[in-house]
């Protein structure tokens, strides 16, 4: 390409970014569920905060712009510092810009945090996507070579500011504004202020491993993100459909009315009852599947889960799941046969 040629399209998609920020303002909200508890809006992203007498307990700070946003809301309206921010696991798009909020916030995360946000480690090769962006071909991928997530979060993949992303970088995530908690806990972890409690209880390895759900009991509240989700299936099983059972079960086991989520819609107890029951329902019948000696083509045209038709991402997931189901099944099966 031609110089020229090659700084009118470095233009081109400059203006076409500053244009294309301006054109969407985030839609940020915040709505009361009950009593002081509250439900704030960034884009898809949602994030909760209790007022007490003696400041806001609250969890994901979503990122630092909304963070700043929601620091000054909750200046004018309530008139006290944000004195926690629990986490309810590592990823970008949750955890990041808590920093907003370090000048008068204690931080809670599963301990497992710490390792996912230690510095990247190993040499892992790119990924295959990664790998089609390395156009030099020197296994890392420079900031103009950089395409889509990478390039839009390249500077949160960037641990070491050096302008290129490396294969350990990548595996690590973008989660370069991660601030860490300053508090860890194992299985469970409550924390008190101005009269009321929330407790952040351990999910296991479904998602992520270090997700906590937020348990508010006096306001019989839940709050998971990526895991809980209401009316909208997951958007993946990884590791394996028996730890997001595991996880669903272990939210199901608390006393709760609202089901409050880190995206889409908001819900209730009975909602978290049928995101339990979808994992279920999908387990027991790719089971009953490959128990006929069905293949995996033949469980995905005839377990269709239609009870689960309304919920976003069955037209979408509902296959996926069933080859991640088959895929777990049949690698349990296998060693199972061997040590029999
Ligand atoms: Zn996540």
């Amino acid at each position: 390409m031609r110089p020229f040629t090659s700084i009118v399209l470095a233009l081109c998609s400059l203006v076409g970014l500053v244009s294309g920020a301006a054109a969407q303002a985030p839609v940020r909200g915040i709505v009361n569920i009950t009593g002081q508890l509250y439900r704030a809006q960034n884009n898809n992203h949602y994030t909760v905060f209790l007022v007490t007498p003696e400041g806001v307990i609250m969890s994901d700070p979503i990122n630092r712009d909304f963070g700043r946003w929601l620091k000054a809301e909750i200046a004018t309206r309530f008139k006290v510092p944000v004195r926690y921010v629990l986490y309810t696991h590592r990823d970008w798009d949750h955890a990041s810009g808590g920093v907003v909020f370090a000048d008068t916030a204690e931080f809670v995360g599963h301990r497992n945090m710490l390792a996912a946000l230690a510095p990247p480690a190993g040499n892992p090769p790119l990924t295959a996507d990664a790998v089609k962006m390395d156009a030099n071909r020197n296994g890392l991928v420079e900031r103009a070579e950089a395409t889509g997530g990478i390039a839009d979060r390249f500077a949160l993949f960037d641990y070491n500011r050096d302008d290129v992303v490396s294969g350990a970088e990548i595996a690590r995530g973008s989660i370069s504004d991660v601030h860490p908690p300053t508090t860890t806990f194992t299985d469970r972890h409550t924390v008190t202020l101005g009269g009321k409690r929330v407790t952040m209880i351990y999910l296991g390895t479904a998602h992520a491993d270090d997700s906590s759900v937020l348990h508010f009991p006096d306001e019989r509240a839940v709050f998971s993100a990526d895991i809980l989700q209401v009316r909208r299936l997951p958007g993946g099983l990884a590791p394996t459909v028996g730890a997001w059972i595991d996880a669903l079960t272990t939210i199901n086991a608390l006393d709760f009315e609202h089901a409050l989520t880190g995206h889409a819609l908001a819900g209730t107890k009975k909602d978290a009852a049928d995101a339990l029951r979808y994992l279920q329902d999908i387990s027991t019948g790719v089971a009953a599947g490959i128990g006929a000696g069905r293949s995996l083509d033949e469980i995905q045209k005839t377990l269709m889960l239609e009870a689960y038709k309304g919920f976003e991402r069955w037209d979408t997931t509902r296959e996926a799941h069933i080859a991640a189901v088959y895929a777990t099944l049949k690698g349990n099966l296998g060693a199972s046969a061997g040590t029999r």
